[in-house]
């Protein structure tokens, strides 16, 4: 055991959180799991955590176990709370429980960075938390790192590469300001109730700036376009998104008769500061360092 609380079925049995599906609720009972997936962040002991969805607080207690400074959690279903009151007596100033909606609630107030996000979402709303953390108008974001659960058809549309079914609008707003690798995968048997599908646990941690310059707003119109319409030729698939886009695709690398997936995250970071009026040299954005690195 990682501590001297009593095992998940007990806490789920005598708080009476049996699991529901209108929130997602697959739980992980596995506290040597709920450890592992606590390492996988990273080193824990000088940062804040924030959990969004903590449920009956298996993750929860694998965080405050491996040493996390102090743990914000945010839960949703009201059931959870006396089981998670029980973890803060256990861990005396090291976990604070906000009783609320994660997507309506700011987490900032009551965090100091470093801060690593770590968390066991729904799906729903994790693929919806994980593009509002990816895309803040201002960079570096709040959190150093993100280790968060998702199926594994999601991890994956993460991680993508060129040329693959799955790189899409998600691979690239992931891998241009951060550095996302898939660090677990677990079987639909290692929730509570089993889920019908696979899941992987991904890794992401903040690069210090974009790995290739361009406004967020022109590469995230560029990119929704492109993949919108991801079967079409970017000539037509892009025709909407600025004029004379058939020069600029020329002018980025690009072939007019690519599609979308055929397409590196620098030749669309290229081409985004192209339909901006910068020749290409990225010093028309905001004049950072250049990292690069994989796309
Ligand atoms: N972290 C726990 C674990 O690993 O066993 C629970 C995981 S379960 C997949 C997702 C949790 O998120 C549930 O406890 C659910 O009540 C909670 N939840 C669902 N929607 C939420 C939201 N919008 N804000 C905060 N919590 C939410």
């Amino acid at each position: 055991m990682i501590d001297d609380l009593p095992p998940l079925r007990a806490v789920i049995a005598t708080h009476g959180i049996a699991a529901r599906k209108a929130l997602g609720q697959n739980f992980l009972l596995d506290l040597n799991l709920t450890a592992r997936i606590a390492r996988a962040a990273g080193d824990l002991s000088a940062c804040d955590v924030l959990e969004v969805g903590p449920g009956p607080g298996g993750l929860t207690r694998g965080l405050l176990a491996e040493g996390a400074r102090h743990v914000l959690a945010i839960e949703k279903d009201a059931r959870c709370l006396p089981a998670l009151d029980e973890i803060a007596a256990r861990y005396p100033g090291r976990l604070t429980v906000i009783s609320g909606d994660a997507l309506a609630v700011d987490p900032l107030a009551h965090l100091t960075p470093p801060i690593r996000v770590v968390s066991n979402l729904p799906y729903n709303v994790g693929t919806e938390l994980l593009v509002r953390w990816l895309t803040p108008s201002d960079w570096p974001p709040f959190w150093t790192s993100l280790t968060l659960m998702f199926q594994r058809e999601v991890a994956e549309r993460i991680v993508a590469k060129p040329g693959s079914k799955a790189y899409g609008r998600l691979a690239i707003l992931a891998q241009w300001r951060a550095e996302a690798r898939i660090v677990l995968d677990l079987p639909p048997a290692a929730f509570t109730p089993p889920p019908k599908v696979s899941s992987s646990v991904v890794h992401l941690s903040a690069l210090p700036a974009p790995r290739y310059p361009a406004r967020a707003e022109t590469l995230s119109r560029v990119v929704a376009a492109g993949f919108n319409q991801r079967r079409k030729m970017l000539r037509a698939s892009l025709r909407g998104v600025a004029p004379a886009i058939e020069d600029h695709l020329i002018a980025a690398g690009i072939a007019p008769t690519d599609r979308a997936e055929q397409v590196s995250l620098e030749a669309f970071c290229a081409l985004a500061r192209l339909i901006d009026g910068d020749a290409g040299d990225g010093k028309a954005d905001d004049g950072r360092r250049r990292i690069t690195g994989p796309g």
